[in-house]
């Protein structure tokens, strides 16, 4: 049968689904690390894209062959630069007849608003909110990268926590249960293992976005200092999206809102707090749809595109 690609790539992981284009059947699954060209480089990106396609062959057990249509949405690939360095990849490795590269918030809307339309949302190593009208003109606001913005992402809340707990530690910042909490993560005792953890250790930047569930927990459970800096990234990612909504002049009543990401979907309490956060901006979601695997909204492009060839 015609087989298609979705691919689904972000700054910790990514993740390729191999599909029959007819039924949409998956066939396979492949998973690989970070895949964004801005945060780990072009080189390391490429590559990962790579296994995580040949992993998807792999478990389908065939052989792996040019597909008829392959659809890529990749945290940190927006403009013609990153669009030209994806491209010309798939064609050297002979990827699919049909290529369509974009953003990975646009998977979003055709894995979660079932409508094809929207507010996405994703809050995962990185952050951004997109728009869809629907006319299906798009609009973005956020997504910055983890220099320039990433507001209520993973990162941003791994590293402020890891901060906070600095201060905490050096008693110039107010006590939190952060810092036995991260010391416990380590597997140390002393805080200023954080030092070579962070520098040059296992923290890199995933690792510290994988500080960010330990954050969350403590806020949950009540700790001031936690709290108080997950609700400023949360209210810093809503009014993100509430401006991206504006500029789109989108319904605020009803409006659809599809979100991903490890915090935003995997958090009920992240989520909680965002939809609140929304609320005071006015908008009003008419369902949060939580969207588990992205890579099968590529599948949905993919076999379109597919289909109309
Ligand atoms: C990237 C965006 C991406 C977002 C969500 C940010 O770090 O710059 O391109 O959409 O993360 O993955």
């Amino acid at each position: 049968p015609a087989l298609v690609i979705g691919i689904d790539g972000g700054a910790t992981h990514t993740a390729a689904l191999l599909a029959d284009a007819a039924t949409g059947t998956v066939l396979g699954r492949g998973e690989s690390g970070p895949s964004n060209i801005q945060a780990v480089g072009v080189e390391a990106a490429l590559k990962e894209l790579d296994v995580a396609v040949a992993a998807a062959f792999a478990a389908a057990a065939r052989p792996r062959a040019n597909v008829a249509a392959a659809c890529l949405g990749l945290a940190g690939v927006d403009l013609a630069e990153g669009l030209d360095i994806i491209g010309g990849w798939a064609q050297r490795v002979g990827l699919a007849d049909h290529v369509s590269v974009a953003n990975d918030a646009t998977l979003l809307f055709a894995a979660g608003t079932p409508e094809g339309w929207g507010l996405a949302v994703i809050a995962g190593t990185g952050s951004i909110a997109f728009t869809l009208d629907r006319d299906g003109n798009d609009g973005r606001a956020g997504g910055w990268g983890y220099l320039l913005g990433d507001e209520g992402s993973a990162w941003l809340v791994g590293l402020n926590g890891l901060r906070a707990a600095c201060r905490a530690a050096d008693r110039a910042g107010p006590p939190t249960r952060l810092v036995d909490d991260f010391l416990k993560r380590l597997g140390t005792t002393d805080p200023r293992d954080f030092i070579p953890a962070t520098y040059r250790g296992v923290w890199d930047r995933s690792a510290i976005a994988g500080l960010a569930p330990l954050v969350l927990e403590a806020a949950e459970a009540g700790d001031d200092v936690a709290h108080k800096l997950v609700v400023r990234e949360v209210t810093e990612l809503a009014r993100t999206a509430a401006t991206a909504v504006d500029a789109a002049k989108l319904p605020k009543l009803g409006l659809p809102v599809a979100v991903a990401g490890g915090l935003i979907a995997g958090s009920p309490f992240y989520r909680g707090l965002f939809v609140e956060a929304l609320r005071g901006h006015g908008i009003h979601p008419g369902a949060v749809t939580v969207v588990d695997d992205p890579a099968v909204g590529a599948v949905v492009l993919a076999r379109k595109a597919a289909a109309s060839r």
